[in-house]
């Protein structure tokens, strides 16, 4: 590991500690690419034997982790680290890899492998269900996901909420507790607003649903997510139905996407979102590459990026200024007769609707904090799994007014629950929404050229600024100090709202 403290001399155990690191860091990065390629090109019939391939090597991964020798080097390191400033990069590495041996000594490696080998079941068993709209054919496949959880939860100490181990690891630092006071006091200020939107007339959108090509939309995805800093040489795209990123390296960055013939957004605005992504690891300091410390500080975090370009910057007037005339001549017949303003306020037309991914920057949290509350729910026993398409049903109608025709749109959306464990799943998204103002907001205060260069497509100054700020701090720090550090600030939601008041107050009449 090169690190910025050059001059430090590292102890025999500590090299031997990263090398130890480095073997668990690459099973887990084989795992990640055959994850990849179970979400993008893998053949229908191979299903079990990929699912016994991930098993094995997350119980290698796991069992190389958890042996004894790495709890006696991070005993023994124990000097080395105090005697070394605490964002050094190495007393950094100890004090994470420290807390990640912790964690995982407490769940046995055969646990492990079985619930690897069930999310991967459970995958595919959703990716065949949803189409068909079998909501039977997965409800004991989701208890049996409720069930593991409850296991894994089962392995630390009692805490206030069984979620709170998933939400710590997927937000360090956080817990229920402070994710719910969050969100209630987000939800307070949000709901007005959306009920004051959804009653006005809403804009034409008809002509982002006309036919585009989708070898046409890959080109144009392909040349934005470039113009905004995506490193295709460190990185691809490629196909997938529900898109994501993956990291190998901060070298091999892999976004995802998914088009639609007959809408344009999908492609789009999944393609920016996904490069926020892979720009986050992309950046990610040279130093930390292959360590515990080489990938984003937190799914919040994550997010943040994704929704900053996808949002503040892609679906902002001045980011049409540059990009309409080049859409249009892309589609001349599809888009010829409409003009930037019409395109802008289409794209941001606000309208209650049953898909959390195709859901405008308004409704979308109110998708966000149903599924939370849900996966606490389910977890703590209060709402069994039968009972799920009923209460996802109710609370939908509550809250945006409408009724999923089916379990397809409805509970069954999702592929986190079939992916994943039950909770800890989608407080992130919210958060990140709530930090992608916190971050622009932040640098343009530092450079306030930066919302007339987006204007004229020069996105490099943005860019750098997070990467310097943000992307270069990897998993360094828990979330509060990683926000603490990019934006001089805590997690506030003040940006957030100012940045939907003014972007919506100047499309619908906002009181
Ligand atoms: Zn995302």
């Amino acid at each position: 590991m090169t690190t910025s403290q050059t001059s430090v001399s590292h102890p025999a155990e500590y090299t031997e500690l990263l090398g130890r690191l480095a073997t668990v860091h690459d099973l887990h990065a084989a795992s990640a690419v055959l994850g990849w390629d179970q979400m993008t090109y893998l053949p229908a019939g191979a299903g079990g034997p990929r699912g016994r391939h991930l098993a094995t090597l997350t119980r290698l991964a796991h069992e190389h982790f958890t042996d004894d020798r790495i709890g006696v080097l991070l005993d023994s390191l124990g000097p080395f680290e105090s005697s070394l400033p605490s964002d050094s990069d190495e007393a950094s590495l100890l004090r994470i890899a420290r807390q990640d041996y912790r964690r995982a000594v407490r769940v046995p490696g055969s646990f492990m492998a079985t619930f690897a080998e069930h999310q991967s079941a459970s995958y595919q068993a959703w990716a065949v269900a949803r189409p068909a709209n079998d909501w039977e054919a997965v409800t004991p496949i989701l208890e049996r996901t409720v069930d593991l959880s409850r296991e894994y939860a089962g392995f630390f100490p009692r805490t206030a909420h069984l979620a709170d181990v998933f939400v710590d690891e997927a937000e360090p630092g956080l817990d229920v507790a402070s994710v719910r006071e969050l969100f209630s006091s987000l939800r307070a200020r949000l709901v007005p607003m959306v009920r004051q939107i959804i009653a006005q007339p809403r804009p034409d959108d008809t002509f982002l649903t006309r036919a585009y090509p989708v070898d046409t939309q890959w080109q144009f995805g392909e040349m934005v997510a470039r113009k905004l800093g995506y490193d295709f040489e460190r990185g691809r795209q490629d196909r997938a139905p529900h898109p994501f990123t993956t990291s190998f390296s901060r070298n091999d960055v892999r976004i995802t996407t998914r088009l639609s013939e007959t809408d344009l957004r999908f492609g789009l605005f999944a393609t920016m979102h996904e490069a926020g992504h892979g720009m986050y690891e992309q950046g990610v300091a040279p130093g930390l590459d292959g360590t515990l410390l080489g990938s984003g500080a937190s799914s919040g975090v994550h997010e943040s990026q994704s929704r900053l370009w996808e949002n503040v910057v892609g679906r902002s007037r001045g980011f049409w200024k540059w990009g309409y005339s080049r859409l249009q001549s892309t589609f001349p017949g599809q888009l010829g007769d409409v003009t930037a303003d019409q395109f802008y306020r289409a794209i941001n037309r606000v309208e209650p609707s049953l898909i959390r991914v195709e859901a405008d920057e308004m409704t979308y949290n109110l998708h966000i904090m149903m599924r939370f509350d849900f996966e606490l729910a389910l977890l703590d026993g209060s709402l069994r799994v039968t009972d799920l398409p009923e209460a996802w049903n109710a609370r939908f109608k509550d809250d945006l007014g409408i009724t999923p025709p089916s379990n397809q749109d409805g509970c069954m959306q999702d592929v986190h629950w079939f992916a994943s464990p039950i909770a800890g799943q989608f407080q992130g998204y919210t958060i990140g929404n709530v930090l992608s103002a916190q971050c622009f907001d932040r640098a343009c205060e530092v450079h306030p050229s930066i919302p007339t260069e987006i204007e004229s497509g020069e996105f490099g100054t943005l860019l750098s600024w997070l990467q310097t700020n943000l992307h270069a701090l990897g998993r360094k720090y828990d979330v509060n100090d990683t926000i603490v550090r990019a934006t001089g600030r805590a997690l506030t939601i003040e940006p957030y709202l100012d940045y939907l008041r003014d972007k919506f107050g100047d499309l619908y009449d906002l009181s």
